[in-house]
């Protein structure tokens, strides 16, 4: 069990404080305590007072076979030193990840390569916007599809603001949040009257796949159906921000697994297995008025198919295909650990719900069914964000927030998962005395 006193964690959070607002880079990364993280391997990462965690954060789910993985750690060191960034023409780096991309997403047959997943999201929906001359985007309640003004609403909402208006943050103007409409998630008639009450008006439906924003909602292949037939009778995009759910799920995304493929897909997070990348792909049609010679849409970004993102990329695509067995594994570990979360929970009759999917896993403070946003109002959000500091506490790393999920990466292991069950046992003994 880690120590918990953080001594060197606590001078570099001070130190932080002096230099970074609220002394970490993104808002969500504040964990109520003075952790600082210094070196990190396979499952685990080592804070800097020397504590050993097995990781489930997983940066957000950046990390998808393993921290430090060798495979791509080879690949980007053989980039350094060769070529780092000249910003004319196109490397061949960027082809090969392109071509990669299109031979294993259903809805690929064109791709571009941002920096991060808001990125890619941004362009997506400029790029719909563009290409059908509508204003309007449909995202759900509870979604969660970066930082760009487009998308910035709606995603944890407290109950007097869900479908409301609920901004992420100040400085959006009104205009970009008006243009957003909120429906629910596994609900289609929630979609449906958006697009009576404003016809010919919206450009697209964006979606993740599975919300793991909100842990995991689990989507019923009538509403994906549902949605897909919708978008087409209207003339609107469907895209699938699989930037989570893209290669962790399969190697051709969740569209791969519910069988539905959508206009536009965007990438990001465990694309490179924690360095920087995302990208757009979708139909040639619309990808081709991101051409800057014909189209019509501006495609631009100093650091966009920037050589150690590629390389990283191509790695991590290239041992999913060589290594098959990720999946089994993840999704053998995944459901070992929502079996035996559900065996503890019932046997000390908590009320909660083991859910996941393949090695995404969260333990919500609730009884089922759990379909939608309004299902997750009825949360304890408080024991939620205990069972996570009591786990991390313990030295199994997950975000102290609500809805927060938890990652099983290539590198766990069985007797991983069966440590934590241990562990999750004695912390949900503790919630519940
Ligand atoms: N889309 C989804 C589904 C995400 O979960 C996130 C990040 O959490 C983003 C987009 C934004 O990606 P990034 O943080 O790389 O900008």
């Amino acid at each position: 069990m880690p120590s918990s006193a953080h001594p060197r964690g606590q001078a570099i959070a001070d130190a932080a404080a002096r230099v970074i607002p609220g002394g970490v880079n993104s808002s969500t990364r504040y964990i109520g305590a003075p952790y600082s993280f210094a070196s990190a391997e396979g499952a685990y990462v080592v804070d800097a007072d020397g504590n050993r965690y097995l990781d489930y954060h997983a940066a957000f789910g950046a990390i998808l076979l393993g921290h430090n993985a060798a495979v791509v750690n080879d690949a980007v060191r053989a980039t350094i030193g060769g070529i780092d960034l000249v910003g004319l023409g196109v490397t061949e780096g960027e082809v090969a990840l392109a071509e990669r991309v299109v031979e294993i997403i259903p809805s690929a047959e064109s791709m571009i390569a941002t920096m991060s997943g808001s990125e890619a999201v941004a362009q997506a929906i400029r790029l719909a916007r563009g290409v059908t001359g509508r204003d309007l985007v449909v995202k759900f309640q509870g979604g969660f599809h970066g930082w760009s003004d487009a998308v910035a609403r709606n995603v944890i909402s407290a109950p007097d603001k869900a479908y409301g208006s609920d901004p992420l943050s100040s400085g959006i103007l009104p205009q970009a949040l008006d243009s957003t409409l909120i429906a629910e998630f596994n609900d289609l008639d929630s979609v449906t009257a958006l697009f009576d009450q404003y016809p010919d008006r919206v450009a697209a439906v964006i979606m993740e796949p599975i919300p793991h924003n909100v842990g995991a909602l689990l989507p019923t292949t009538e509403f994906v159906s549902g949605l897909r037939k919708l978008t087409e009778v209207n003339d609107a995009l469907l895209i699938f921000d699989e930037v989570i759910t893209g290669l962790r799920h399969s190697l051709g995304g969740y569209q791969e697994v519910i069988g539905i493929t959508p206009d536009l897909t965007t990438f990001g997070k465990g694309l490179a297995n924690g360095y920087a990348s995302g990208g757009v792909a979708g139909r040639r049609d619309l990808m081709e008025h991101f051409n800057g010679r014909t189209g019509d849409v501006l495609l631009a970004g100093t650091f966009n198919g920037n050589p150690i993102g590629c390389a990283a990329a191509l790695a991590t695509i290239g041992y999913l295909q060589e290594h098959p067995d990720f999946y089994e594994r993840t999704f053998a570990l995944g459901d070992r650990m929502r079996t035996g979360l559900t065996e503890i929970v019932t046997e000390l009759d908590i009320e909660a719900t083991a859910l996941g999917f393949g090695g995404v896993f969260v333990l919500y403070f609730t009884k089922p069914p759990i379909l939608g946003y309004r299902d997750l109002m009825r949360n304890n959000d408080e024991a939620y964000v205990a069972f996570h500091r009591g786990m991390t506490e313990r030295g199994f790393l997950m975000l102290p927030m609500a809805l927060k999920r938890n990652h099983i990466s290539g590198a766990h292991t069985a007797e991983d998962v069966d440590r934590t069950l241990d562990a999750a046992r004695d912390v949900l003994v503790e919630l519940r005395a």
